[in-house]
């Protein structure tokens, strides 16, 4: 398998629309954008996802966000802009280099990023609760 693709972007190996580079982090276009202008911000050191990501990385990448949603959301003349992370082949990760998902957002574009359900009882939502912070806590 060849070298990672974001990897190969970061090096400039392979062309990309880029908004923004520092020394650590870049923003460029999604080739296959939700909406005209989402952008993606990663890391230019591979990590994978969200989990072998360390908190600097992390960091670094959510300041660059910071920096580029508003550019988005006036260039693009966004209503809102989702935020976002998959990690995961289950939470969609297509791409397994980490980054941030910066997508603009209309009113009324019936995108719907997730469907809410209740809890079936209340004793699933203090056990999962309490599972949480018992890992918080580990
Ligand atoms: P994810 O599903 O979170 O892994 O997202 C990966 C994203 O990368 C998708 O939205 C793709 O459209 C986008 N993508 C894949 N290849 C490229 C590329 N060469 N340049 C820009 N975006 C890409
Ligand atoms: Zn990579």
């Amino acid at each position: 398998m060849g070298e990672c693709i974001f990897c190969r972007i970061a090096k400039g190996e392979l062309p990309c629309y880029k908004l923004y580079e520092d020394d650590n982090t870049m923003a460029l276009l999604d080739i296959f954008p939700v909406h005209p202008g989402h952008a993606l911000v990663m890391p230019k050191k591979h990590t994978t996802d969200i989990f072998d990501t360390d908190e600097e990385t992390a960091r670094q990448m959510i300041a660059a966000a910071k920096k580029i949603a508003p550019a988005v959301m006036k260039a693009t003349k966004a209503d809102g802009i989702n935020i976002g992370m998959n990690n995961r082949e289950a939470a969609g990760q297509e791409v397994f280099h980490a980054h941030l998902h910066v997508i603009p957002r209309y009113k009324d574009d019936g995108l719907k990023a997730w469907h809410k359900n209740l809890f079936k009882d209340e004793k699933q939502k203090q056990e999962v609760h309490e599972a949480v912070k018992r890992e918080l806590a580990a």
